[in-house]
Order: structure tokens, then sequence, then C-alpha cells
């Protein structure tokens, strides 16, 4: 981080520790960098076990989250007991959050408040991050090859999958080159909503790890259903069912006929896969580009991760898909991120 230290705002003022904030409609996601020697705040985190640790030379960044609910109680304890240490200066911050919490934020912390847009910061976080070579791409179903530094490639298209789906043309990482051109209201959010109404399951990685033991032909409506067994001749994809969830009403006369909720996961998961690729493959193919990266806690797992790049090579083979393992970090980080405008 020391080269890239300057690109951060940690060199200005004396703060000892600089904190972004990303905060959305489901997930509050914190970024946190500071100097290694700063012990105290170090012990701070080691109370979190789902934190993300990055050392690079003398500087540590810190990610982690808290559900969105418990911003004002989990968040702010936190933020708190930073602030015993080392008295916080400033918040940079993003996300819907940062208006509505904005009022209980200042009042506890007194800091600087700075609020910035986050599709913004979400191109300046990951812009940023690329620099240390983090990207990496899949290859294959399954397979998760991490590779060295890898030069973002302009201009490209960006999904970011988060409790809704934003879809951003980005043709430079300049603001007035940064243009949100699409988007679903079928994210993350729907698949936990939907999960919690079909298999009463709102546990992201719950729902992730039936899904992973599921089979979707049982709930899916196929081109062999209703084609019968020759269905390759008469399809063009026969890796797309026909229709998510289709299946389900050839069986409605069969009251015993039930259905295993790790197949009801793969289902869900699959279509909202299916969905938010379909349409970035198509904003793609309108802008005529073939780059698309993927961010947003949706895609926290290697198992989601493989869908989206199965489905996306599944509409269109030429294109070129990337995903970040600090994935759903961006805005926050990107808040941190000094800009020359
Ligand atoms: P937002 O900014 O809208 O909160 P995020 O990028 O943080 O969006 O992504 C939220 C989505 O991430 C959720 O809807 C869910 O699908 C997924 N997710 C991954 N891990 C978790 C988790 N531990 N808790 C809740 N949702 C999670």
């Amino acid at each position: 981080m020391e080269n890239r230290n300057s690109l951060l705002k940690y060199k200005k003022g004396s703060n000892k520790i600089l904190i972004g904030l990303d905060i959305g409609g489901t997930l509050a996601k914190i970024a946190t960098v500071n100097h290694k020697d700063e012990s105290e705040i170090e012990k701070v985190f080691e109370s979190f076990s789902n934190m993300n640790k990055i050392q690079t030379g003398d500087y540590i960044l810190h990610l982690l989250f808290f559900s969105t609910s418990d911003f004002e109680t989990e968040a702010m304890t936190f933020l708190k007991k930073i602030n015993e240490i080392s008295e916080i200066t400033q918040i940079h911050a993003t996300g819907g959050g940062a208006y509505k919490y904005e009022p209980v934020i200042r009042k506890s912390l007194k800091a600087e408040f700075i609020k910035y847009d986050e599709l913004i910061s979400l191109v300046d976080g990951y812009i940023f991050i690329n620099d240390y070579g983090f990207i990496y791409k899949i290859q294959n179903f399954d397979e998760r090859i991490e590779v060295p530094s890898l030069d973002l490639e302009f201009p490209h298209i960006t999904v970011n999958i988060g409790s809704g789906v934003s879809i951003l043309k980005v043709c430079s990482p300049l603001q007035k080159d940064i243009q949100r051109v699409a988007g679903t209201i079928m994210g993350g959010g729907t698949l936990i909503g939907l999960s919690k109404l079909l298999i009463g399951i709102d546990d992201y990685n719950e729902i992730i790890n039936l899904a992973q033991k599921g089979d979707y032909h049982n709930i899916d409506l196929s081109n062999e259903d209703i084609y019968g067994k020759d269905s390759k001749k008469n399809s063009s994809e026969p890796e797309i069912p026909l229709s998510s969830f289709g299946k389900v009403y050839n069986y409605v006369s069969d009251k015993k006929k039930s259905y295993k909720k790790e197949d009801i996961a793969l289902s869900l998961l699959n279509m909202i896969c299916l969905h938010i690729t379909q349409i970035a493959s198509l904003v793609a193919k309108k802008y005529k580009i073939n780059n698309i990266y993927y961010y947003g806690n949706f895609t926290r797992s290697s198992f989601a991760i493989s869908l989206l790049n199965k489905a996306s090579l599944t509409w269109n083979k030429n294109l070129k898909v990337r995903f970040n393992i600090l994935n759903g970090f961006m805005g926050s980080i990107g808040t941190l991120v000094e800009k020359n405008k």
C-alpha cells in the first residue's frame, strides 16, 4: 500500500485511522486503513471473525460488515470503540444509509461527515483495489484461478449486485464517463426475500449451502420436459430452463408431491443469476463492450460466482467476465480514495 498510499486520504490531517462506510439496504460495509503500529486499534478488530485484513507494507486495510438493521447498535458500538482510542476526525460515507444514519453518526462522533455518490465510490474502489492484483477470474464452472495484477480494461460494464442491481457503463475512471445505464429490481434482496417466503430461510450462506446440493430439474421446466429426450435438436440453449419454477405447475394436482429445500434454493438462485446476466449481456451487446465486472455482496460466495459466470457465458461465450474477491467492499473503499479530478 506504500506506493498507493498517496492515493488514499490517509496522508491528509493527523487522523490515525481512515473510516469509509457504505451503508446499503441490507449490509453496512466498513473499510478502515491504519498504520500497522496502531496496536490499540488493531485490538478492536480482533473480535471480528468475518473480517478481511489485508496488510501491505506498513498499512492495514480492514474490511467488515454489519446488517444495516443493526447499524445503530453493532456498527455504532464499533465506531464508538475506535473513537475512544483515537478520535475519529472524518467519516467518509456512501449508500442510502449515509443519509439515513447521518444524524445518528454525527450525534455520537462529532466527526466531519462527508458523503459521496455510491456508484462513483464503487468505481473508485475497484480501480484502486485492482492495482493490488486482487482481481481473479473463473475459467470454468467451479474453478477459481487467481491472477496477478490485471489492468482493468476500458470501456467495461459493471454489474453491482446488492439488494437490487445497478449496471454501469464505465468508459474511463473520470466521473463524467461513469454512467448508470440499466438495473433490475431482482437482486440479492430478492434471493433472501423469496427464500424466506418459500423455504423459511433468510440466511445468505445457508441458502447457498442448500443450493449447492440442489437439482433445479425438479422445479424448472426444461426443453426435455416439453420435447422429450430428443430435446437437444430442438433447442439452441439446453442449459437454460424454459421456465423457472415452471415444472411445479404440472404437479398441482399431485397433492403428495413435495419439493426439497435444496432444489428450491438452487432454482431461485439460478433464476436470479440468469436474469441478471441476461440483462448485463444485452447491455454489453448494446454498447459493443465485451468486459463485464461483477461486484456486490451477492457475489460473496464462489458458488454464486460460478452460476453467474456460467450463465454469462451461456448468453454470450465471447464475454470476458470477472469477479473480485473483495466484491462487496468497493464502495466503502472508494470513499477513501483521493481523486484527481
Ligand atoms: P446493499 O448495499 O444493497 O446492502 P450488498 O452489496 O451489501 O448490497 O449486497 C447485499 C446482498 O448480499 C444481500 O441481498 C444478499 O443476497 C448478499 N449477502 C451476502 N452475504 C450476506 C450476509 N452475510 N448477510 C446478508 N446478505 C448477504
